[in-house]
């Protein structure tokens, strides 16, 4: 049983659950160390659960399907109307909504080679055509060939900026080129989970596309640096178009009423944001000079993780993997992105960055 495009699909796989690690390696659960799903070392800002606190009083109600204060404060934070957000079950839900709203059996989804794993799934969860586009030779999206790929029965691109795994970052202006040539009936997903990683100097307004362009719509996160991903919430900014459309197919009640609480809270929260970024630049800064002093090749990232060359094999990745997990370090095997070699590290805490380093030298060596 079973429609033949979604047993095609390839499940997802997330970083292992500290539980799981636990239980199959006999690990203390309090020396396990986990950098794999490019989570906030800091956790919740304390802002955020007092907020779900007081919303938790209140269960007995179904959320505000509308989400109304979340969304008033993200529209005056954007300065966009209020109809041009949409809210999600994490960013993960606009992606899909969006596929859902605007591609059918056998329409084409364009996204690049090595670009976060939800892509090919909510393409093929519609019955749509993945058309992969080949990396750049620094594993970055190359825009000139996506747009090339883009043909008649193209429906959706999905531009991730920065990327995960490979963190990978598109300046403005190569996106504003691209957007000028890609068709106006070809909707542009510009995944901008980890935007708040990047430096003052990277920075851009993506929402100045939305308001330029109608088949434009951007999606943003609470996972990373809000620290909310168990909470599940995210949002989209696009104009009444295509939120009409999500509105329309979304579930009604996706986001549950903790999590908007929360994440009203956390979007206050400039505090946490700002600790958070420099707690991020500081791992970078100590992963990036340990993987140097050990000879190991890295991509430069803009997120708040970075990918290791590990070996030269392809079975490198998952068995260099195989022994940081016995030695309790969680982090991410990226095979199933084509990069069999390479590990991506979540950048953590300066004591947990600093356990993984002292495992994978010990592994190495
Ligand atoms: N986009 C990218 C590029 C991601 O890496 C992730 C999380 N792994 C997401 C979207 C989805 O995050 P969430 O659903 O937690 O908002």
């Amino acid at each position: 049983i079973g429609l033949s495009h979604v047993r095609a699909i390839a499940p997802y796989v997330g970083g292992k659950p500290i539980s799981e690690v636990v239980r199959e390696f006999g690990l203390d659960e309090g020396k396990i160390v986990k950098l794999a799903s490019n989570e906030n070392p800091l956790g919740m800002p304390e802002s955020a659960k007092k907020a779900m606190a007081k919303a938790a009083e209140d269960l007995g109600r179904y959320p505000d399907s509308n989400g109304f204060d979340l969304k008033n404060a993200l529209a005056k934070k954007l300065n966009v109307p209020f109809e041009w957000i949409t809210l999600g079950n994490g960013s993960n839900d606009i992606l899909e909504l969006t596929a859902r709203a605007v591609a059918k059996e056998g329409d084409e989804v364009v996204f690049s080679k090595h670009a976060f794993a939800v892509y090919p799934l909510a393409t093929q969860a519609v019955g749509g055509k993945a058309i992969e586009v080949p990396a750049t030779k620094d594993y970055g999206h190359d825009l000139p060939a996506m747009l090339k790929a883009i043909t008649s029965k193209t429906r959706l691109v999905f531009v991730a900026n920065p990327n995960n795994p490979t963190g990978t970052f598109l300046p403005a202006k190569e996106i504003e080129t691209f957007l000028e040539q890609v068709p106006s009936n070809v909707v542009v997903v510009i995944d901008e989970a980890y935007n708040e990683f990047l430096t003052p100097e990277q920075q851009y307004d993506a929402i100045a596309w939305v308001r330029k362009y109608p088949n434009v719509i951007v999606s943003r996160s609470f996972s990373k640096a809000y620290g909310l991903a168990g909470l599940r919430i995210g949002y989209g900014v696009a104009q009444n178009n295509i939120t009409d459309l999500l509105n329309r197919i979304r579930q009604p009640f996706n986001v549950n009423s903790l999590a908007q609480a929360a994440a009203i809270a956390a979007l206050a929260d400039v505090e946490f944001l700002k600790k958070c970024y420099e707690l991020n630049r500081a791992g970078y800064a100590q992963l990036t000079a340990a993987f140097e002093q050990m000879g190991l090749r890295y991509l430069p990232s803009s997120g708040n993780f970075v990918l290791v060359k590990v070996g030269d094999d392809v079975n490198a990745g998952a068995k260099v993997n195989l022994e940081l997990l016995k030695a309790g370090v969680i982090v991410r095997p990226v095979g199933n992105y084509g990069l069999p070699e390479w590990l991506r590290i979540s950048i953590g805490l300066p004591e947990e960055n600093q356990a993984f380093i002292e495992a994978l030298k010990k592994i190495l060596n």
